[in-house]
């Protein structure tokens, strides 16, 4: 049996094949549309985009270290600053905002499947069938919720962070990635993905527990969301919650 089919026996064992079908509904024209969309690679000519930027790096770097030092800098190496600012700090920088459009969406999305009854009946309560999540999990949900949450979200990330076809790739990707491991159960000391922030597989389990339901909404990257508006629950809160229940009923 080929990976493919060996991961789509997975699915259809986990997803129903009618959720299947839908979602496959779905995501055909929502990706063809997607691929056609926009220029990429080679069609771009990156030389020209450059060369127009070049007056704006210019007043930029005079801003930032002063008229004498610009002139000296931009003389010798404005070339190799454009292309770290072109390929790198740019690219950079959007995958960064790209990341905090998707977190924001699916807080506020999320957190409203759970408040509003019939948005959690109908939709968001497909997902906490799984009271202990695991990798495939992921991507039990409902369809609708499915397309909101995610592929909109990332939609939207793509389209107000101006990525290119390759930059959105690598924000789809990861995220895809992180909110996998994110229901994978273990967290695993050198995984990378539960390294760079506080949102990893344990904080997501909590949500999927009984104790947490209402709590941590934040998702995938970051858990800034939870820490500001006060939905944060860690396993130290709910060691304090267990320590006081035990002290009101002795
Ligand atoms: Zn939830
Ligand atoms: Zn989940």
């Amino acid at each position: 049996m080929s990976s493919t089919s060996q991961i789509g026996g997975g699915l259809t064992n986990i997803v129903s094949t009618s959720q299947l079908k839908s979602r496959l509904v779905i995501w055909s024209p929502d990706g063809l549309w997607w691929v056609e969309e926009k220029l990429a690679g080679d069609q771009v000519d990156h030389v020209a985009v450059m060369s127009n930027m070049l007056p704006g790096l210019h007043s930029l770097v005079r801003v930032v270290v002063g008229e004498p030092t610009a002139a000296r800098m931009l003389e010798k190496h404005a070339h190799e600053i454009l292309y770290a600012v072109y390929w790198w700090a740019i690219p950079t920088a959007k995958f960064f905002l790209g990341m905090l459009i998707i977190d924001t969406w699916q807080y506020f999305l999320h957190r409203a499947m759970h408040t509003n009854i019939y948005l959690y009946k109908k939709f968001h309560s497909v997902h906490h069938r799984l009271y202990v999540p695991y990798a495939f999990g992921a991507l039990y949900n409902h369809p609708l919720e499915g397309f909101l949450l995610d592929t909109v979200g990332a939609g939207i990330a793509e389209f107000v962070a101006g990525m290119t076809t390759r930059e959105a790739t690598l924000l789809f990707v990861v995220s895809t990635f992180k909110t996998v491991d994110d229901h994978c159960g273990y967290n695993l000391p050198l995984d990378p993905l539960q390294m760079f922030s506080g949102n990893n597989a344990d904080y997501h389990d909590i949500h999927h527990q009984v104790i947490g339901i209402k709590s941590n909404f934040s998702q995938p990257f970051f858990i800034h969301w939870d820490v500001i508006l006060g939905t944060r629950m860690t396993r130290k809160d709910i060691e304090l919650r267990r320590q006081k229940g035990k002290q009101r009923s002795e």
